[in-house]
C-alpha cells in the first residue's frame, strides 16, 4: 500500500470508485474516462508499479481470471471484449500501479494506435 498511489487508494477504500467486482487479490473498477460503452480497470490490490515489476506469477492468475470472469458476468463474451495493458509512459501508462484495461461495446481496431 502507498499513501501516494491513486489505486491503492482505492484498493483500500479512502478514495471513492464505482467497483464492479472485489475479492481478496483484486479490485475491478469503472474508468472515469471511459473509452468505450464498458471501460473497466483490473487492479492488482498489491502495490506494483506497473507489468514490469511483477515477479510473482500468481498477480497474473488473480487479475486476468478476474477479467474474464467479470466479462462473462457481464455478458461481454458475446460481442468481444479487449483487454489491455499500457506498460510505461512510452506505451500511455498514466498511473503507475500495475492494472489491466477491459474494453467492450463497440469495434476496436487493430492494431490499436
Ligand atoms: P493507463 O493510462 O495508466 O493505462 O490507465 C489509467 C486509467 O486510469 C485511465 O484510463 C484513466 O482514465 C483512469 N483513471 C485515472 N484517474 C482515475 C480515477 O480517479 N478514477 C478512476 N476510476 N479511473 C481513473
Ligand atoms: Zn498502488
Amino acid at each position: 500500500m502507498s499513501r501516494d498511489c491513486l489505486f491503492c487508494r482505492i484498493a483500500e477504500g479512502s478514495e471513492r470508485a464505482d467497483i464492479v467486482y472485489s475479492d481478496p487479490d483484486v479490485i475491478v473498477i469503472r474508468d472515469i474516462h471511459p473509452r468505450a460503452p464498458v471501460h473497466l480497470l483490473v487492479i492488482p490490490r498489491q502495490h506494483l508499479g506497473s507489468a514490469d515489476e511483477v515477479e510473482d506469477p500468481s498477480v497474473w492468475s488473480s487479475v486476468m481470471n478476474a477479467a474474464v470472469r467479470v466479462a462473462r458476468d457481464m455478458g461481454l463474451c458475446a460481442g468481444g471484449y479487449r483487454l489491455v495493458v499500457n506498460c510505461g509512459a512510452g506505451a500511455g501508462q498514466t498511473v503507475s500501479h500495475l492494472h489491466v484495461h477491459l474494453l467492450a461495446g463497440r469495434i476496436f481496431q487493430w492494431p490499436p494506435g
